[in-house]
């Protein structure tokens, strides 16, 4: 992908602060910090986002994912972790390259925030009929 920035950011045409590489995967330090120490992991190949990417590199990512955050706990002091991908425009995604943020946490007012609320206007949906309806696909 020619104008994608994080493969430029692979190819070293863009600078990037990198916490971790290797064959398949770089984890490099988001321009926009969240909070201190937000990391972003990505594989090297394209991929346009998480539901586009073969399982096994997908878990290779996860598994860089999971020890960016059990190394934020440890060496940055970090209370807690949110790990979130964004999954096309709708749902915040920005750069449509494969990424996971990797947010480190440390008290609540910060710089980001998630928040689920119930959503009132769902109060009759069939949930036995919804279930049923996304499981159909697992079959
Ligand atoms: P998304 O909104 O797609 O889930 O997240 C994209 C992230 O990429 C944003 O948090 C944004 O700050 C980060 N980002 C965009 N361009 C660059 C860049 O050139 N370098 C780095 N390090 N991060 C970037
Ligand atoms: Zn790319």
């Amino acid at each position: 992908m020619n104008d994608c920035v994080f493969c430029k950011i692979v190819k070293g045409e863009i600078p990037s602060h990198k916490v971790y590489e290797d064959d398949d995967v770089l984890a490099f330090l988001d321009i926009s910090q969240v909070t201190k120490g937000h990391t972003l992991v990505i594989p090297k190949v394209h991929y346009d986002n998480f539901l586009a990417t073969p399982k096994e590199v997908m878990h290779k990512v996860m598994d860089v994912a999971q020890r960016i955050g059990q190394a934020q706990m440890l060496r940055l002091g970090a209370k807690g972790v949110n790990i979130l991908t964004n999954v096309n425009k709708e749902a915040g995604q920005s750069v449509f390259h494969f990424h996971v943020h990797v947010i480190p946490r440390y008290e609540k007012q910060e710089g980001f925030k998630i928040e689920m609320k119930e959503n009132n206007n769902l109060k009759d949906l069939s949930l036995p009929v919804l279930a049923q309806e996304i499981s159909k696909e697992l079959k």
